[in-house]
């Protein structure tokens, strides 16, 4: 079997891969209702909030997108702070829909620095967009911390956590953190296959929402709220999906949030001491290195698309390359969903003898 080592999709399981292949129900009836009540019920314990959590038939770019053009209006001040692609993406989003977005950059590989944002708030700033975990750089930002910079200085800022590769991975606590719109995708830790997006809006978001004048249609979020009174989604959902999320969130039910969260921590503890074991680099390092993604320097002399090329042809073995300005600089091992040390270890096995072949040696201070 392929192991499939990227930051989404990820691997799924038996029980959520056996779901996908049950008979359609009608959407407008009461199977169905009983199910999405049944899903937004759980998916508000693993947001951590009390608001209702809405699913979207859409990827992860699609409910970013629902997050803008729901809470903001043509003309906007917006705060978009990057510390990767997906933090550019948030940006260039709110940019498409009309907002005034200012760019807060920070190196690839390092976190956003809650005072560094407060400094660039204005008090007409309408919201700050902010990655929780930047996939493209296996880094984690302190989502705590910059919601309390923020509130000290703009009391009104929407605060809009994009939490689509650490949701149902690393601890994220949706109120606790006074965050106004989080939204997440099934295939990034929820263990079932790609096509579902998952967002929540607080009271002052749903105000944004009332005065937003950006254009929207399948994402309008108003729409959701009403269906969803009803047991229904606007638009054909798909069903086959919802089937495998309702097992998934039974089964991450069972393990329990905290379980979860401390699984990931382990296995990415571990994953980080055995690429260093080997004598490579990781791009990040301390609290802010991702729990869900590990970055590692390609070292130098070996060439970085070869050694996945060989990896993915010789060993059934795949890791993500980097993206934009991190091509060929990192390459990028997954450990999100259901993932324990064997995983890593058998990926980790590979890694060595194809760097190896390659002409890498281990420094000699390596044990
Ligand atoms: C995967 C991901 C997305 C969404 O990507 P889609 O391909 O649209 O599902 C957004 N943000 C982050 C941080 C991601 O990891």
């Amino acid at each position: 079997m392929q192991n499939l080592r990227i930051p989404g999709p990820t691997p799924c399981p038996p029980e959520t891969l056996n779901e996908l292949s049950r008979q359609m129900i009608n959407h407008r009836g009461p199977e169905f209702a009983e199910m999405q009540g049944r899903i937004m019920e759980r998916l508000k314990l693993f947001f951590r909030t009390e608001n209702e959590v809405y699913v979207y038939t859409t990827s992860g770019t699609g409910v970013m997108e629902a997050a803008i053009v729901n809470t903001l209006s043509e003309g906007d001040k917006v705060l978009s702070v990057s510390i990767g692609e997906f933090g550019d993406r948030f940006g260039d989003i709110a940019e498409a829909f009309g907002a005034t977005v200012k760019r807060l950059k920070f190196e690839p590989g390092t976190q956003a620095d809650p005072r560094i944002i407060a400094e660039n708030l204005e008090p007409d700033t309408a919201a700050v967009l902010l990655t929780h975990n930047e996939t493209s750089t296996g880094v984690t930002n302190d989502v705590a911390a910059i919601g309390k910079a923020i509130r000290a200085v703009n009391p009104d800022a929407l605060y809009i956590v994009d939490a689509v590769s650490s949701l149902g991975c690393l601890p994220f606590a949706t109120d606790a953190w006074g965050v106004d719109v989080a939204m997440t995708a099934s295939q990034k830790g929820f263990m079932i296959p790609p096509g579902l997006g998952f967002i929540t809006l607080s009271p002052r978001a749903w105000a944004g929402y009332e005065r937003s004048n950006m254009r929207k249609y399948y994402m309008d979020i108003g729409k959701a709220k009403r269906y969803s009174e009803l047991g229904q989604t606007p638009f054909t959902p798909a069903v086959s999906l919802y089937y495998g999320l309702d097992m998934a969130l039974d089964m991450m039910y069972e393990e329990g949030l905290e379980q979860t969260n401390a699984r990931h921590h382990a296995v990415a503890d571990y994953t980080r001491g055995r690429i260093k074991a080997l004598g490579l680099k990781l791009l990040a390092e301390g609290p802010q290195a991702s729990d869900s993604v590990t970055s590692v320097v390609v070292p130098e002399g070996v060439d970085g698309k070869q050694l996945l090329a060989i990896l993915n042809k010789e060993h059934d073995t795949v890791l993500a390359a980097g993206q934009g300005k991190l091509a060929g600089k990192i390459f990028r091992i997954g450990h999100m969903g259901i993932v324990d040390t064997k995983d890593i270890d058998a990926a980790v096995e590979a890694l060595a003898i194809v760097l190896e072949q390659l002409g890498y040696k281990k420094p000699a201070a390596v044990g």
